[in-house]
């Protein structure tokens, strides 16, 4: 049965994760955006922010069976793989930013920006914003507050770690305002944390809130904030972990949106389609600084299969025209969502851009959430066939981030499924 399915799962596999349904489907395989369950039914698959090429991509696999059967090792060996990917990496950063240091997840990469960053500056301290989330390790974890992962997120951190509140313009304090009334409360705390003689190694950020609803920053905030970061001798850290890689359609990177040039990039998710890579990117005089500090080493990080599959990704990408695509369909999925948040009171906003949208369900208005609704139409487009997943720090966002393979029909597809299933949650 499928409960004695989901019991073996949680005996077997720590009881940690969500399973975000009553009864989660068993996914057995995949093709580019359409997902198999072992009872052979087909479902669309809307929220897969790893598969960025699809699922079941015949070019990342024959690259890695080739490889897997050359060499695969740790990067303590010298083999053209990780020169040629860390090249490629740079060569998409901007100017300056040439340096590479190859781990194997998000949260590995956030960690490591932190170290680089106390590195590159002496100091310890890291500014982060709340509604973010930038992984599970100790450091990332310490600047993780997005209270839909872990909704006691605020209520300890250590003392390395000085927290501004989300500039979120959809709902809280200064709703629908501008960058420049959300940077006089940054202004503000920056001089109070001046004034107890806190030295900043630097801000880690995301540029556009991921776990937290897919909710752009006002233009220009990040660039503020960078510049006053800069001007206390801190560095500034992007977290690209999911907005990178094109998803936002007419931007490779998220900090490209906000208009602002980072020190430090960190990556992963899409630049492995699933296989775990991830990367710091930055100047060659921080990772020098880096160098001269201490010792760095992992031994999965960049090894020759991570690098040919990070190439692989690369190429596919733009083989396929995958971020022009996702301009393309995210603006058709973008202007069909506002189209049912028009017609349906339970849909209160869309945010994001690209492929990389969320869909606030609320019940009245920004000021009422509703995570049960959420879960609710989650559950109804699972009967239609389509996977989405709620986020946000209210768990009431309808998370939709799908493969950058998706196409009109699919578009057509899941806006009419979720159009069903408002129809028949109003009557
Ligand atoms: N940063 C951001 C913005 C993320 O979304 C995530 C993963 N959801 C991470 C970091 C951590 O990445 P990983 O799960 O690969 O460790």
């Amino acid at each position: 049965s499928p409960q004695a399915l989901l019991d073996a799962r949680d005996h077997a596999f720590a009881r940690v994760q969500e399973h975000y349904y009553a009864a989660p489907p068993r996914i057995e395989r995949g093709w580019r955006h359409h997902l198999l369950d072992t009872d052979g039914r087909g479902y669309l698959d809307m929220v897969n922010n790893v598969a960025i090429l699809g699922h079941g991509e015949s070019r990342i696999a024959d690259a890695v069976a080739r490889q897997l059967r050359l060499l695969n090792t740790n990067s303590r060996f010298h083999y053209e793989a990780v020169v040629a990917f860390s090249e490629e990496l740079a060569a998409r950063a901007p100017d300056g930013l040439d340096t590479v240091l190859l781990v194997n997840s998000g949260s590995e990469a956030v960690d490591l920006a932190i170290r680089i960053a106390r590195a590159a500056t002496g100091r310890t301290d890291i500014l982060a914003l709340t509604e973010a989330y930038h992984g599970w390790t100790v450091g990332a974890d310490a600047i993780s507050t997005s209270l839909g992962d872990n909704p006691g997120a605020l209520e300890s951190r250590p003392g390395w770690v000085h927290l501004l509140d989300a500039p979120n313009a959809y709902r809280g304090r200064h709703r629908g305002a501008d960058a420049g009334r959300y940077l006089e409360d940054a202004l503000v705390r920056l001089a109070e944390l001046d004034g107890a003689g806190v030295e900043l190694a630097g801000l880690v950020a995301e540029p556009i809130f991921g776990n937290g609803g897919g909710i752009l920053l006002p233009d220009g905030y990040l660039a503020g904030l960078a510049d006053a970061v800069h001007a206390r001798g801190g560095i500034v850290v992007a977290d690209e972990v999911q907005v990178s890689y094109g998803r936002l359609g007419a931007h490779f990177w998220g900090f490209e949106q906000q208009g602002v040039e980072p020190d430090v990039i960190a990556v992963a998710k899409a630049m492995g389609n699933g296989h775990p890579l991830g990367a710091v990117i930055t100047t060659r005089a921080i990772a020098e600084a880096f160098a001269v500090e201490g010792s760095f080493f992992s031994s999965a990080g960049g090894s020759p299969v991570s690098c040919v599959v990070g190439s692989t990704v690369l190429r596919v990408l733009d083989e396929d025209g995958l971020q022009e695509n996702a301009r393309v369909m995210g603006d058709r999925l973008h202007a069909g969502l506002l189209g049912l948040c028009e017609h349906f009171p339970g849909l209160g906003a869309v945010h994001g851009m690209g492929l990389y949208l969320g869909v606030e369900v609320v019940a009245g208005g920004p000021d009422a959430p509703d995570p049960d609704g959420a879960r609710e139409i989650c559950e109804a487009l699972l009967e239609e066939g389509v996977i989405v997943q709620p986020t946000g720090d209210h768990k009431n966002v309808l998370k939709i981030k799908p493969p950058l393979t998706i196409g009109e029909e699919a578009v057509a597809r899941f806006l009419d499924a979720l159009e069903r299933v408002m129809v028949r949650r109003k009557a």
